[in-house]
């Protein structure tokens, strides 16, 4: 077979290292799994390195061409209080501009842009060259069920959020709390994206039939805002991505942490970390580790300076501290732990950590892929939301029975070091701890089937590489 015959598919994801490990892994299974030819289109920011390393290995595959959008400025239109996904709302958006001139120059033409949410807005530059647009909500069903759920929400209140009683209720699925919905998942900015998804040829998800059979069925069944049709739905998860994929495996902080668990005892050991963008307040970070300390666990723990004016603090910038993390830890907190535990201050192999025979528990802020990389790892959870849709995804962890959610006591908006204690224990101890093991490797079990020959996953992703190939679209 010819180059010129492999099917021509591109790529175009959002900043943030959560967002581009997904789309990055979808087109590496189109690349190996079913001969295409891949152009990655990456948008190009003051990203940790982690996300320049992660593209940077990915040209080891001889048909997945990663090409960086030029960087733009939009500094002149942040404000202190901007969030992150603004941010990235932003700067999609002045990137895009430079669409029309990359789609020009490809070559051979592509047959489809396969984007994620925050690049919706690729759809009228794809369209004006007849190119279809396909959606990868790399997040949960539930989530995508809300996604689609949000124009029909923002008629319904006009606009005012605050009129949204205690409950949002998308039809088919569970009702979500509103506290479930912190700010930065309801946001005017993103409506324009949402109005757009009926456009899209289909929409895959990072799920898979066994994980949520109902919301799933809920997603084909409903229409879309003014009984515009939802478009196909095509579930091919679990997506995560590999041992192999983890380039900074090999700085020092890595090679440390790796070390350090191969002396720990089988399933002793508690994974702690907060994504790529997680931060804490001093105050939250400190009673953290009291907690750890107090529960005599093991732990690794990927410990981010402290920010008091952002959860996500770290997500555009590196944040790594020189003095390192003794600098912002309680006093003697590394000298009294030593013995039980590793704190570093940059980046974890994350997927080979949660791999490892000694790690057990993850305490994590649940963003999508930390949770499937833990269920595909078999590692039960302690859920610590952040921002995003991470409490929506910690509430269906607690339902499925794999991940417990400490809570502040009152009023308070610490969690406080006797509740770390206490789930810490829980989760890694007694029969609690046994319960929620059988669970997660229960869940580990319908993910690797959904994936394998014959399995849900493998066959909606196979069923449209087979349409592609055939040149259409189903
Ligand atoms: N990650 C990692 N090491 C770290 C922190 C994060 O390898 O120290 C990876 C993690 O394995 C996951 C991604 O970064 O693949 C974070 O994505 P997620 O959706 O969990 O959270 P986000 O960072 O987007 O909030």
């Amino acid at each position: 077979e010819t180059t010129q015959k492999k099917p021509h598919v591109a790529v175009l994801a959002s900043p943030g290292v959560g967002h581009v490990t997904p789309l990055l892994e979808l087109a590496k299974r189109l690349v190996v799994d079913h001969g295409f030819q891949v152009t990655f289109l990456a948008i190009s920011t003051d990203a940790p390195p982690a996300q320049i390393q992660l593209l940077n290995s990915s040209t080891l595959l001889p048909d997945l061409h990663v090409i960086h959008l030029p960087h733009v400025d939009v500094s002149n239109l942040l404000t202190a209080s901007t969030g992150v996904s603004v941010r990235i709302v932003l700067v999609v958006r002045q990137t895009l501009s430079y669409l029309p001139s990359v789609l020009t120059n490809m070559q051979p033409h592509i047959q489809s842009l396969i984007v994620d949410p925050f690049c919706l807005g690729a759809l009228e530059y794809a369209a004006a060259f007849s190119i279809p647009t396909y959606l990868f909500l790399t997040t949960s069903a539930s989530f995508t069920a809300l996604t689609m759920y949000f124009p029909t929400l923002h008629a319904q209140v006009d606009g005012d959020y605050s009129k949204i009683a205690e409950k949002v209720v998308v039809p088919g699925c569970n009702p979500l709390l509103l506290d479930d919905l912190i700010p930065g998942v309801l946001m005017p900015e993103v409506l324009p994206l949402c109005n757009r998804i009926p456009l899209v040829k289909g929409v895959f998800i990072n799920t898979w039939e066994e994980l949520e059979p109902v919301t799933l069925g809920a997603v084909r069944k409903n229409p879309f805002f003014l009984g515009l049709p939802a478009p196909p739905v095509y579930p091919i998860g679990p997506m995560t991505k590999g041992n192999e994929d983890e380039p900074l495996t090999s700085t020092l902080e890595s090679k440390k942490m790796l070390t350090w668990l191969d002396k720990q005892p089988p399933d002793s050991v508690v994974y702690v970390s907060f994504g790529s963008g997680g931060t804490l307040s001093g105050e939250q970070m400190s009673e953290l580790a009291w907690g750890l300390e107090l529960s005599q666990t093991r732990f690794v723990w990927v410990a981010r300076p402290p920010s008091e004016v952002s959860a996500s603090g770290s997500f555009f910038e590196a944040g790594y501290d020189a003095e390192g993390a003794a600098s912002y830890l309680p006093d003697g907190f590394l000298d009294r732990t030593r013995e039980r535990g590793l704190v570093i201050s940059s980046w974890a192999p994350q997927v080979a950590v949660l791999s490892h025979g000694s790690v057990a528990g993850f305490v994590t802020h649940c963003g999508w892929n930390s949770v499937l990389e833990s269920i595909a790892q078999g590692v039960r959870m302690i859920a610590w939301p952040l921002y995003a849709e991470q409490s929506m995804n910690a509430r269906m962890l607690v339902d499925m029975g794999v991940a417990v959610w400490p809570k502040p006591a009152g009023d308070r908006a610490v969690v406080g070091r006797g509740e770390v204690e206490r789930v810490v224990r829980s989760v890694m101890e007694g029969e609690q701890g046994k319960a929620m093991r059988q669970k997660v490797i229960e869940l580990q079990g319908t993910g690797l089937k959904a994936l394998g020959l014959g399995g849900s996953s493998n066959a909606s992703l196979a069923g449209l590489a087979d349409a592609w190939r055939a040149g259409g679209s189903p």
